[in-house]
């Protein structure tokens, strides 16, 4: 058996996932190319780069050096190292071989383009193509690889088709359907679901958070580690969604005038799609809550200070069915991404309140 190999990949949840990989390190067995499926912010990206800085880190290109796995694996400590030249390099983002390929912005319009382009599938063949002065690994993630144009897929599959040594590509997505099928079965397919709120509560905790504020954050969290650490990192975040919380409770109090009204405000300020997305999910927070309220299983709602209100809230939505709400609020999204006017989609959802 191969000696315990200690990784240094500090990421909340998916422990199937992890293990797999780290295998595939110590047993050298590694795809060329892997597709990592799943929702936004569950840290796809995250181990995504564990494993490029453990390939690149010194310590692995020593023992990917060595003949034997069952006995050199002892000579593995820790991966990566996070002292050697290519682990720095690597923390500082110049290590010369790791490619991160997403959307662009486009310097015309100064907003983010809706696809991955060709042009970037080039660029990337060609310094793959090219031969590693140092003999490293490459790799090259690909974040938002359902935003990949038809031709960028197609460019991308050649290089998929036509494999070279020490070369690891992995594609991330959040919709893995819309992804061509031929790259998907030429890849390694793992799926991300999101992070259960006892694992992102336990690390808030090993982290020195009070349990009531660990439990607050992993419920704002919904499952979502990425979440769950920019709220760590800036607790001001939880007061402002406390503040959104209680807006949304407010809009569910007022007659139809008062909903559209509500509606007309939030389009004046010209917000972003990205900001009414934002505002739609806190929105979704405060009607989970309410289920819960519903159900009584007040131990779990996110805002404890709430409480009150929201039972307030329930009593006089007896007849509000949250559920079909809350998908609504995931259409109202998936329009807005589709761009349609944005005032119509938040009438048309708030008058359904
Ligand atoms: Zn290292």
């Amino acid at each position: 058996m191969s000696a315990q190999v200690e990784f240094a990949w500090p990421l909340i949840g998916h422990e199937k996932i992890k293990k797999f990989l780290q295998a595939g390190v110590v047993e050298r067995r590694l795809a060329q190319t892997y597709l990592f499926y799943g929702p936004e912010k569950v840290g796809k990206t995250t181990l995504a780069k564990y494993l490029a800085k453990t390939v690149f880190c010194a310590s692995f290109a020593e023992y990917n050096k060595l003949s034997n796995i069952l006995t050199d694996s002892a000579s593995l400590s820790k991966l990566p190292c996070g002292t050697c030249e290519s682990c720095q390099q690597f923390d500082r983002g110049i290590y010369p071989e790791f490619y991160l390929v997403e959307r662009e912005i486009n310097e015309k319009t100064e907003e983010l383009r809706q696809n991955i382009t060709i042009n970037q599938v080039r660029e990337l063949q060609n310094k793959l193509n090219k031969r590693s002065f140092s003999d490293s690994y490459k790799v090259a993630i690909i974040r938002g690889a359902e935003t990949l144009t038809k031709e960028a897929s197609n460019a991308l599959l050649k290089t998929l088709e036509e494999p070279t040594p020490k070369t690891i590509l992995i594609l991330l997505t959040t919709a893995r359907e819309i992804i061509l099928e031929t790259i998907q079965s030429r890849s390694q397919n793992l799926q991300f679901l999101p992070v259960t709120r006892k694992e992102i509560e336990a690390y808030l905790i090993s982290k020195g958070l009070a349990r009531s504020q660990a439990d607050e954050i992993a419920s704002l969290a919904q499952g979502r580690p990425t979440i769950a650490l920019k709220y760590l990192e800036n607790q001001d975040i939880v007061k402002e969604q406390l503040v959104e919380s209680e807006k949304w409770l407010e809009l569910l109090a007022q007659n139809n005038q008062g909903k559209l009204k509500a509606a007309e405000k939030i389009v004046q300020g010209k917000p972003s799609i990205d900001s009414l997305i934002k505002g739609l999910t806190s929105f979704s927070i405060v009607l989970r809550d309410l289920l819960l309220v519903q159900a009584g299983q007040l131990d779990l709602i996110t805002f404890r200070e709430l409480i009150p209100v929201m039972q307030q809230s329930v009593k006089e939505k007896m007849d509000l069915d949250l559920t079909k709400l809350l998908q609504r609020i995931e259409q109202a999204k998936v329009q807005l991404k589709q761009n349609v006017n944005a005032r119509l989609i938040l009438e048309n959802l708030f008058l359904n309140i």
